[in-house]
């Protein structure tokens, strides 16, 4: 059982006070002028307590990776948390995850057979779309899941898989919203990148990717029935505690921040 204090959880809420403050302004000088990016702190193997402590101070976007330690959590933290899932997600916990209220997005979206099955498992009565992003592997490497990039010199655009996947959520898919794109990206290309010049290509290649895939839908659908509230504009997800300045720079639109405001996290658990 847990034997934390009332003073050990003060300390620890000042902790997280201090490093929430100091990501949130680094976010703010960073962000690429006229819009505001989105800051998602990522809890994962984090309790409870540390997502209180943060909401406390006003953090409303959380990322989980898991679906039971996401499941357990929104039960019992404030319903105006926007639950953001970012980690892998099978086919077979689309309902688990369809059932919590307040799901905001899932930013890990590379099957029609995924998108099917939360769509069907959403409940009707559900007052926003679930916003859906389709997770690109920029960096091709073999362990990060992901749909392949496209760009502008890519041939058949109409047959890529990225964009079946999207004309899918956006025909066969009422309960879904498309709107945007996520990568993780290659560890040494986030550490490289520090001089002012300096480009990262998992973010360029997201970027590009975006480009071809918002061209091609508009010209199909029009710009209504996908994006950002359903605007035609694509979100980019992309930058984590080592890089996240410089996606910014580069134009990302969500961040996703765990250790850079939780600390450093244990090895995850089998259960
Ligand atoms: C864990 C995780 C993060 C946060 O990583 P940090 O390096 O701790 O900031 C971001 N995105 C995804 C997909 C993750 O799994």
């Amino acid at each position: 059982m847990s034997s934390v204090t009332t003073n050990e959880l003060a300390a620890r809420s000042a902790e997280i006070l201090e490093s929430l403050t100091e990501i949130r302004s680094r976010v703010a000088s960073s962000s690429a002028t006229s819009n505001a990016a989105t800051l998602v702190a990522v809890s994962k193997l984090k309790p409870a307590s540390d997502v209180q402590a943060c909401f406390s101070h006003g953090q409303l976007d959380f990322g989980e990776n898991y679906v039971q330690e996401l499941e357990d959590k929104a039960k019992v933290l404030p319903a105006e948390i926007r639950w953001h899932f970012i980690g892998t997600l099978q086919s077979n916990k689309a309902k688990t995850l369809a059932a919590i209220p307040n799901l905001y997005s899932i930013q890990t979206i590379t099957s029609t057979k995924a998108a099917t099955a939360l769509n069907r498992s959403l409940p009707p009565d559900r007052p926003n779309p679930l916003n859906i992003l389709i997770q690109i592997n920029t960096s091709g490497e073999e362990s990060k899941s992901g749909l392949a990039p496209l760009n502008a010199s890519s041939a058949e655009v109409a047959q890529a898989e990225a964009m079946k996947l999207a004309r899918h959520i956006i025909t066969e898919c009422p309960r879904l919203r498309f709107q945007g794109l996520m990568t993780i990206g290659a560890l040494e290309r986030s550490l490289s990148v520090g001089g002012e010049n300096d480009e990262n290509a998992d973010f360029e290649c997201l970027k590009g990717t975006r480009d071809v895939l918002a061209k091609a839908l508009a010209a199909e659908f029009g710009v209504d029935k996908w994006g950002d509230e359903g605007t035609g504009r694509l979100l980019l997800s992309m930058g984590m505690s080592s890089d996240f300045e410089a996606a910014l720079k580069a134009g990302s639109d969500i961040v996703r921040v765990g250790t850079g405001i939780f600390g450093a996290r244990a090895k995850k658990v089998a259960r």
